[in-house]
Formats: structure tokens, C-alpha cells, sequence
């Protein structure tokens, strides 16, 4: 393989993110597992590394600019030029809109937009260079709109514009962005959800389910599955594209 085989997975201590990390180290990349906090990423790094590949737990706050730049230069250094990128870091602030606070506003567009922006801006030095590059960005089916999350529905579609901008800028370096939207995923963001609601997480799933037309909530490995693929060589064709992954259209 003539580029590099490395990516960067934000957020991937646990979740999504982790399914994806685990995923990618199966199709043979080495691995930037990033998240808050370097201990937090033990048990994915781990669990690559148990499988015989290669990760590194790297911390960082997405939306902190200078954190960003020193994560991505550290992975650059001791895993070599990032070609893949997953920007999956996310957080939740739900309130309606007359309840919801500056803050609750603030962490979310800051964690997913800016996070994306300023991760992307890091990383794309080093796909130009490459003259290689995937990244493939988590928005949401709640970009359609959801009760109770202006800001993350705010985040999510944004997050759909800044695909398709990157599509359109770097297309001619050879490097394709992607977003995967997914619907319900089982994992500790939609536990808290249900928890918030004072719903039995199970029951909660039933719910959700119910209204899926395959009949069943997504898992991390349905999103590693998609990412699997947007990341994959083959998929040079595919970009600026926004795949809903809710086990049905919801576009
Ligand atoms: P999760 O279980 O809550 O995991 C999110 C991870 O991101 C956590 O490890 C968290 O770290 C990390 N993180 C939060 N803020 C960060 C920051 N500033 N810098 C670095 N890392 C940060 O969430 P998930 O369900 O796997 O979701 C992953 C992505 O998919 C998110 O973008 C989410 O919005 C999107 N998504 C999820 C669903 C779903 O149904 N689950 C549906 C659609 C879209 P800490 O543990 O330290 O907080």
C-alpha cells in the first residue's frame, strides 16, 4: 500500500467510537484512539492491541485548538502522517428551547462543530501532503430536527454543510469526506437519554425500535460497518455524501 495506513477516531474511549476504532484496526490501520482524558482510552486501545493491532491512546479536548494541534502532531510523530480521520466525539445537552441555557448551547456546537473544524483543519495538512485523505464526520438523524435538542440538531445538520464543503475543497487532493447519520444506537449517550426520560433503558429500546422499520435499534458495529467502508480505498468515488444509518430512509 503506497499511503500511509493511519487514522485518528475521536472519542473512541467508548461507544461508537470505540466500535469504530476496533474496526478500523481489523482493516489494518493503526490507530489514534482520542478522548478527554489518555487513561479513559485504555480499555479500546487495549482491546486492539489484544487482537494484534496497533493503537495509541492520545488525550485530547476536541473543541480546545491548541490540545487539537498537539494531539494531532503526536500521532503524526509516533504513528505517522494521519490519512483517516472520524470525527465521532459528541455530547449531549438536551433541554427545550425556553429551559436551554448559554452553556447547554455552547458545549455542543463546541464538542461536535467547532471539535470537527478544528480537528479536520489539523488533519487535512497531512492528507494534502499525502495527496490521500478520508474523513468521515458522525452527524445525526436528529439534523432532521428533534424535540429537546436545538443545539445537537444544530450541530448535526452543520455538520452536514461542513461535509460537503471539505468535499468540494479537497476533493483534488484525492481526499473524500463522508458523514454517517445515525439513527438510534444502543450505546451510553442513548442510556442517558432514556434515564433523563425516566424510561427503563430496555423499554426505551423497545419504543425506539418499534418505530424502525427492520425492527431493531442500530449497534456501534452498524456505524463501523459504514465507516469501515467510507474509509476504505474503494470508496474514492463516494464524497460529500450524508448516509443515514437508522435501518431505514429518515431523510
Ligand atoms: P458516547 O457513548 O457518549 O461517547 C462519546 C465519546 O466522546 C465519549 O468517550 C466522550 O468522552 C467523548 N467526548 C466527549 N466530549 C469530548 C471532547 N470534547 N473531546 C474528546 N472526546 C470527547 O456517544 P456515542 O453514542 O458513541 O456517540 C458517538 C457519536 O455518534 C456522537 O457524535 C453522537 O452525537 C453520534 N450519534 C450517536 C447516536 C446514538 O444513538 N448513540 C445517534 C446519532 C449520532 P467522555 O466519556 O470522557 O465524556
Amino acid at each position: 500500500m503506497s499511503q500511509s495506513r493511519t487514522a485518528i477516531v475521536t472519542g473512541a474511549a467508548r461507544g461508537i467510537g470505540a466500535a469504530v476504532a476496533k474496526r478500523l484496526a481489523k482493516d489494518g490501520f493503526a490507530v489514534a484512539v482520542v478522548d478527554l482524558d489518555a487513561a479513559s482510552t485504555a480499555e479500546t486501545v487495549g482491546a486492539i492491541e489484544a487482537e494484534g493491532g496497533t493503537a495509541l491512546g492520545v488525550g485530547a479536548d476536541v473543541s480546545d485548538a491548541e490540545q487539537v494541534k498537539a494531539a494531532v502532531a503526536e500521532v503524526a510523530e509516533k504513528l505517522g502522517p494521519p490519512t483517516v480521520l472520524v470525527n465521532n466525539a459528541g455530547i449531549l445537552r438536551d433541554n427545550l428551547i425556553f429551559k436551554m441555557t448559554d452553556s447547554d448551547w455552547d458545549a455542543v456546537i463546541g464538542v461536535h462543530l467547532r471539535g470537527s473544524f478544528l480537528m479536520t483543519r489539523e488533519v487535512q495538512k497531512h492528507q494534502t501532503e499525502q495527496k490521500y485523505g478520508r474523513i468521515v464526520n458522525l452527524s445525526s438523524t436528529s439534523a432532521l430536527g428533534n424535540r429537546g435538542q436545538a443545539n445537537y440538531a444544530t450541530a448535526k445538520a452543520g455538520l452536514q454543510g461542513f461535509t460537503k464543503t471539505l468535499a468540494i475543497e479537497l476533493g483534488k487532493f484525492n481526499v473524500t469526506a463522508n458523514a454517517i447519520a445515525p439513527g438510534f444506537i444502543e450505546t451510553e449517550m442513548t442510556a442517558a437519554t432514556a434515564e433523563r426520560v425516566g424510561v427503563p433503558f430496555e423499554d426505551f429500546k423497545k419504543g425506539a425500535a418499534a418505530m424502525i422499520p427492520v425492527g431493531r435499534v442500530g449497534t456501534p458495529d452498524d456505524i463501523a460497518a459504514t465507516a469501515s467502508f467510507l474509509v476504505s480505498e474503494e470508496a474514492g468515488f463516494v464524497s460529500g455524501q450524508v448516509i443515514y444509518v437508522a435501518g431505514g430512509p429518515r431523510d
